[in-house]
């Protein structure tokens, strides 16, 4: 019988898989808290509990505590970037941004990615699997630990494609959000996506008030299928239905990210075309500089570029900030640390 992953059941299935063992209810609360509130690492480290029902949750439980397997520390403004193992092996990044308002952590939803987008060091050895909302958590309860100060804000941007993991995403930020654990704001969340349809509209219907974040790249369908082959299979205007249908459903603005990338996407006839694609729209866009990666030939424009392009943009009533790039010196595009450390291990064994 496979063990039950108790970090990964909310107070109420807590309180009847412990009622099944034959314990009180208020026992679920207690673990629940050490779980999710002091973020143990493992059953014996549970005080109030007591000694037989350790024993029992040590037989029938797994508690997953993921294992800090290296972290950079960024000189210029204290970003921190976390490679951890999992259970069984495998590994994933995530990263510690420090802001005014706050820690906001940036996860992986799944062990690499099967969405291809071109510019993207995630996606180059295809998806492995999906983590569990356990997993998920983790990452920040490892890194709330490490700092000792309290993480507000959670972003979805790490390795994976997160509407690709959909139950396990909408469990993880029940219990990210839950007022019995760390209680993090809905409104402190985004989940950023490639554009698949389909779940972007399931999870409108669900009416978070987490902020949906859409990578759009590109203004027109032809460019857009050039840099993500999801765009083969939605198309630019049934994505931008969907956004709209966000917003309808949540009252939450959506953002859109577009990555600048020289001479592809970052034309004046670009600004204009994504100015016109969302007029009307209550959204913010966030340009981000592409981060380049040695397998493809992918540039950022120049600084001035990049100004041009967000000041076209404002001229026409848009709302446009160009992200902050964290941790400039220890980047590498986002997934590197994670791709470097594979491949290390892989050239050791075959060494
Ligand atoms: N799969 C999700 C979330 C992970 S990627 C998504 O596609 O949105 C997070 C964001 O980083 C996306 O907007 C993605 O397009 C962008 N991104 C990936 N690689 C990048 C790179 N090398 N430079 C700039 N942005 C990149």
């Amino acid at each position: 019988m496979d063990k039950t992953d108790i970090k990964a059941l909310n107070l109420q299935e807590l309180t009847s898989f412990l009622t099944e063992l034959g314990e009180k209810g208020f026992r679920a609360k207690q673990i629940y808290q050490w779980l999710h509130v002091r973020q143990v690492q493992s059953f014996c480290e549970m005080t109030n509990i007591p000694k037989a029902l350790i024993q029992k949750l040590e037989e029938q439980c797994v508690l997953t505590a993921l294992k800090i397997e290296a972290v950079q520390v960024s000189k210029q403004d204290g970003t921190r970037k976390y490679l951890f193992a999992l259970a069984d092996g495998n590994v994933i990044e995530s990263v510690l941004m420090r802001y005014k308002h706050g820690n906001s952590v940036c996860i992986s939803s799944q062990v690499g990615c099967r969405m291809g987008c071109r510019f993207c060091a995630s996606t180059l050895d295809g998806l492995v699997r999906g983590l569990t909302p356990s997993e998920m958590l983790d990452q920040i309860y490892r890194i709330g630990c490490d700092i000792g100060e309290r993480i507000s804000n959670v972003v979805v941007m790490g390795t994976g494609e997160p509407l690709d993991n959909f139950d396990n995403l909408l469990r993880f930020i029940e219990l990210l959000c839950d007022e019995n654990g760390l209680h993090i704001s809905q409104r402190n969340v985004t989940v950023s996506t490639c554009g698949i349809v389909p779940r972007m509209r399931e999870l409108a219907d669900r009416k978070l008030q987490i902020t949906l974040a859409l990578s759009l790249h590109a203004a027109s369908q032809e460019k857009r299928q050039g840099l993500m082959p999801v765009a083969n299979r939605y198309a630019l205007p049934e994505v931008m239905e969907a956004c709209r249908y966000y917003f309808a459903q949540t009252g939450r603005r959506v953002t859109f990210e577009y990555s600048l990338v020289a001479g592809v996407n970052d034309t004046a006839e670009d600004a204009e075309g994504l100015s016109a694609l969302v007029a009307g729209m209550n959204c913010h866009i966030n340009l981000i500089p592409v981060n380049p990666i040695s397998e493809r030939k992918y540039r950022q424009p120049d600084g001035r570029a990049v100004v041009e392009f967000k000041n076209k943009l404002e001229k026409n009533g848009r709302n446009v900030t160009i992200r902050r790039e964290m941790g400039r010196d220890i980047d590498g595009a986002c997934g590197q640390l994670r791709k470097r450390y594979v491949r290390n291990l892989q050239e050791r064994e075959e060494g």
